[in-house]
């Protein structure tokens, strides 16, 4: 039976302040683990909204949670339409919102997925089936070009020239289909005294696909405004990133949300009237204790930040 740890879960709670009487948003509800706490926290009156996009964790979500009755609503979408599922299930007001990012042990863990090389399955990498896209697509489809490009923006900044050569090669003969035939192909790619033991050399190749397919930068940035807007004065966000590229969006706007104003510096005085709509509650991101990660292998690259709605 594949378990999914949550990650920062008494930090979490502690951050999130959750008590009685008080509503949260669980973004990423996944297989409920974060949100039993929370709903354990906050009862026996305060609610909780679960949102995710994959039916699968819905799914187990729902049957997790079931005992939790009429506290919990979880819906099926993307949370960059925060405002608008809010606004929809008629929820709050919002004292705290939380978004545990990436993809759920239950995803990695299901060879049919396509998002783990350690199991043969097709490419596909969708957390939301009904995705027109799969990793498949790009990885047969886009021009070198293109896909070298992708690579290096989502992380496979060394190498992602000859991956995406050694990809055209391939593909000009067959359609790269397996998680298990790109491993290889990029495996070939990358010369072998540059393969570490620790890190199998194929995993930033497989983060980048995974972000491209799921377009995970574009709907942080777009729920990161949507919290904002639904966050009542007081209340918390907290935030938990996985790779550099997310911390570095949420850091940036949380400090840019702090400041208020746009301006150019060069200006001598502010234009933009722009109002400070958080305030950051941690100046540095937290990260799981050396015994999480001992425990929980997944934690180890996490980055809790938390802000609060002024
Ligand atoms: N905190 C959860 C695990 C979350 S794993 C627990 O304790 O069980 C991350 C989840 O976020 C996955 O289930 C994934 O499908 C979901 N997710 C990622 N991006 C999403 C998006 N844009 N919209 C909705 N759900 C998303």
């Amino acid at each position: 039976m594949v378990h999914h740890h949550p990650v920062l879960l008494e930090e979490v709670i502690t951050y999130l302040a959750c008590r009685d009487g008080k509503n949260y948003i669980d973004c990423t509800v996944g297989g409920g683990g974060h949100a039993s706490q929370i709903l354990g926290k906050n009862s026996p009156t305060g609610r909780l909204l679960g949102i995710d996009w994959d039916r699968e964790a819905i799914r187990i979500a729902t049957e997790r949670l079931k005992r939790y009755g009429r506290r919990v609503i979880l819906v099926l979408d993307n949370f960059s339409n925060l405002s608008a599922i809010v606004r929809e299930n008629a929820f709050g007001p919002v004292d705290g919102i939380l978004l545990d990012l990436g993809v759920s042990t239950f995803q990695l863990e299901d060879a049919q997925r396509g998002f783990s090389f350690r199991f043969e399955g097709p490419l596909d990498m969708r957390m939301d089936s009904s995705r027109r896209e799969t990793a498949s697509d790009l990885i047969n489809g886009l021009p070198a070009r293109e896909l070298e490009r992708l690579l290096r923006t989502y992380g496979e900044r060394r190498w992602a020239k000859r991956i995406s050569r050694v990809i055209e090669k391939h593909r000009q003969k067959n359609v790269i289909t397996t998680t298990t035939e790109l491993r290889n192909i990029v495996h070939s790619a990358i010369p072998a005294s540059f393969h570490s033991k620790r890190i199998d050399a194929a995993t930033k190749t497989f983060m980048a696909l995974r972000i491209a397919v799921n377009k995970e930068l574009d709907n942080l940035k777009k729920v990161l405004t949507e919290a904002v807007s639904v966050l009542e004065s007081g209340g918390r966000i907290c935030i938990i990133s996985f790779h550099s590229l997310e911390d570095r969006l949420v850091k940036e706007f949380f400090r840019m949300a702090e400041k208020g104003c746009t301006c150019p510096p060069r200006l001598p005085q502010c234009v933009c009237h722009g109002e400070k709509t958080l305030h950051i509650v941690e100046a540095k991101p937290v990260s799981p204790s050396r015994n999480e990660i001992i425990q929980n292998p997944r934690a180890r690259s996490a980055k809790l930040r938390v802000a609060e709605r002024v």
